[in-house]
């Protein structure tokens, strides 16, 4: 049996029961195997404890420590960039005249469909290793640069493939439905035909993703054709997922509710009765302020939202289009800075919320007995630092299922 202390840390958690967040003072976790064993104040968690049987001991010496993160929503499985596009929409060019030149999602697919396994993969892992050193221990990867059946597929073997090289938890998610494919400009319903006929079933036969999301917006996927879809879905045993209302209300937060979908996302646009289904289906809304942040736009109404009893979870987004960052503790900023949402709506937000917009609260988002060991130490007293030392990452080190994945080793060498 292998038992690790970790001791003199503030710790701060969300907990599964009585949506608060729990801190003490001097806390302390014992993890065995991997997985919590106690969690608490120090004197508790050390009362009875056999020093013989704790193999590792650390001591944090005072510093916050928080669940680690869980990203509930990127799109981080890409090849390459578009920072010139992003100069572009800087200097003031829309993204329409972007995607009428050949930019936007467009240019993500292509560039996937041409490159090789290893260069997607290298990319990803990049991406979620950036995120590990930022605290994200458990992160959703969305397919969706792929828009055909034998690339769609490719993608989500690579995103799984990603998830076993890495220490990070990877939760893969299909979306065929991210975009028409230019294939099939002009003809929406064939892309449908080929989601449902074709697609559906051959990435639910080859590699059985947990969940499906559709981009139901205007000009994108209609209500109608993001209801056949995730219906197809859902037959194949997938949960489902919704890109809902970002631009346009055109319902999205509504079929949400209707069809029973774990989370809805982004949201800008959505109707307050139709956040209210939402709310009574126990649909989680999952907001993206990193988004609205790199498109320049309003943020998503997070109060309203919480006043209507909606669970409210954050995520990055992360993808090289409208937001590339694959920073929590900068959405978590974002949340409190410009959404309002107070320092414990963001970190459940950034956790235990985010735990269950991807169905995972059972193992992780909360530091809680028989969940992993996932957590973060910051550099700093209490989770507000993530907003307070703003635009200088407060993680120093990152602890995955007991094990140290991510430690901040030097300290900037200066040259005079
Ligand atoms: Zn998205």
């Amino acid at each position: 049996m292998t038992m690790k202390l970790f001791r003199g840390a503030r710790i701060y958690t969300p907990l599964a029961t009585g949506n608060r967040v729990m801190s003490w003072e001097k806390g302390a976790i014992l993890a065995r195997n991997g997985f919590i064993e106690k969690v608490g104040p120090e004197e508790e968690v050390l009362r009875d404890l056999e020093p013989a049987m704790v193999e590792q001991e650390v001591n944090f010496g005072g510093r916050c420590v928080v669940p680690g993160f869980v990203d509930p929503h990127t799109h981080m499985c890409f090849s390459e960039l578009r920072e010139q596009e992003f100069a572009l929409r800087l200097s003031g060019v829309s993204y329409m005249e972007i995607l009428a030149s050949g930019g936007g999602i467009l240019s993500s697919v292509r560039s996937l469909r041409a490159a090789s396994d290893e260069k997607i993969l290298e990319r990803t892992k990049k991406n979620a290793l950036t995120a590990l050193s930022h605290g994200t221990t458990t992160v959703e990867i969305k397919s969706g640069y792929g828009l055909d059946t034998a690339s769609e597929t490719r993608m989500l073997r690579l995103i799984e493939r990603a998830g076993r090289e890495i220490p990070t938890t990877v939760i893969p998610t299909f979306m065929g439905a991210h975009a028409i494919p230019s294939e099939f400009s002009g003809d929406p319903e064939g892309y449908v035909d080929l989601l449902v006929r074709e697609m559906i079933p051959a990435v639910s036969a080859e590699c059985d993703p947990p969940f499906c999301d559709v981009f139901c917006e205007e000009g994108v996927f209609t209500v109608p054709q993001s209801r056949r879809i995730l219906e197809a879905a859902r037959k194949h045993g997938m949960k489902l997922k919704i890109h809902a209302d970002e631009v346009v209300d055109t319902g999205g937060a509504a079929l949400a509710a209707e069809l029973g979908a774990v989370s809805a996302e982004h949201l800008l646009a959505a109707r307050g009765e139709n956040l209210a289904k939402m709310a009574s289906e126990g649909v989680i809304a999952v907001l993206l302020p990193a988004t609205a942040f790199s498109l320049r736009k309003p943020y998503a109404d997070a109060r309203k939202m919480l006043e209507l009893g909606l669970t409210v979870a954050l995520a990055t987004d992360c993808n090289p289009g409208s937001s590339f960052t694959q920073s929590m503790p900068f959405v978590f900023s974002l949340a409190v800075m410009n959404m309002g949402m107070t320092v414990e709506e963001a970190l459940a937000g950034c956790t235990l919320n985010a735990a269950k917009a991807i169905e995972s609260d059972h193992f992780c988002g909360s530091l809680e007995k028989n969940k992993m060991a996932d957590f973060v130490v910051l550099d700093g007293e209490t989770p507000a630092i993530m907003a307070y030392n703003s635009g200088v990452s407060p993680v120093l080190s990152v602890y995955k299922r007991g094990e140290c994945a991510a430690q901040r080793l030097d300290d900037w060498r200066f040259c005079r």
